[in-house]
């Protein structure tokens, strides 16, 4: 057994993992790894190369010249493709569709695992994502899975695009991507979305991000 555990926070797009983990890490002083944007960092680079994001052989091309990699800064995350700081640039609707398109690709998963479980060697560590307590960490010490409804995960995506600027897009549009991405998550063939029989589930629908926090940490301290 390892000296060092891995929570595992899994769940679709909206249900507050990031906002939950990054929280947790900082009150426990651990790492935090957001594995949703080294996806977002491949479905970039396939838009910027022009490639059809589900285009298989063209993406797995793609991905054996790629380079992504993860830095902290003050307890935030920094995401790097091919030398660049593109942190900020993942977070655009388009991309958000062109991640979970190449997600469903076999190679890019693989390569994605790799990286997560390379980062997270020799350290305890909280992960946020969509395969955590399925795949990449099945023995995780701790195994949470988010839940809200899709109108409210909607509400959340559009005010957090708002607050980055973006005030063209509309709730409709954010609420039908959201759908769309959570069908696409949950049936892809390779580590699909799913709820584990060992993960405590959270509804987040009705509790704010700190009465979330406190469930959280309520587990992990019994
Ligand atoms: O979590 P986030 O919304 O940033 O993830 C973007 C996309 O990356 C998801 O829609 C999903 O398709 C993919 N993803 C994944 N496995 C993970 C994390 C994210 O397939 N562990």
């Amino acid at each position: 057994m390892s000296e060092y555990y891995q929570i595992a926070v899994d769940g679709p797009s909206g249900s507050g993992k990031s906002t939950l983990a990054k929280g947790v890490a900082k009150k426990l002083g651990i790492l935090y790894l957001d594995t949703g944007a080294m996806y977002r960092a491949c479905g970039l680079k396939a838009l910027k190369s022009g490639i059809g994001t589900k285009d298989k052989d063209a993406v797995e091309k793609m991905m054996q010249d790629i380079r992504i990699d993860i830095t902290h800064e003050d307890g935030s995350q920094h995401v790097w493709l091919d030398g660049e700081d593109v942190s900020s640039d993942i977070r655009t609707p388009e991309v958000s569709m062109a991640a979970s398109d190449v997600s469903a690709i076999p190679c890019v998963r693989e390569a994605m695992v790799d990286l997560q479980r390379k980062i997270s060697e020799g350290k305890n560590v909280i992960l946020d994502g969509r395969d955590i307590g399925s795949k990449v960490f099945p023995n995780a010490k701790y195994k949470f899975f988010l839940v809200a409804s899709a109108e409210e995960r909607a509400r959340r995506r559009l005010l957090e695009l708002q607050e980055k600027g973006n005030t063209e897009v509309t709730y409709e549009e954010v609420l039908s991507d959201i759908e769309k991405r959570d069908l696409q998550d949950s049936t892809r063939a390779a580590s699909p979305l799913v709820k584990v029989d060992d993960a405590i589930e959270i509804d987040t629908t009705k509790i704010d991000i700190e009465e979330t926090q406190d469930l959280l940490l309520s587990y992990i301290k019994e």
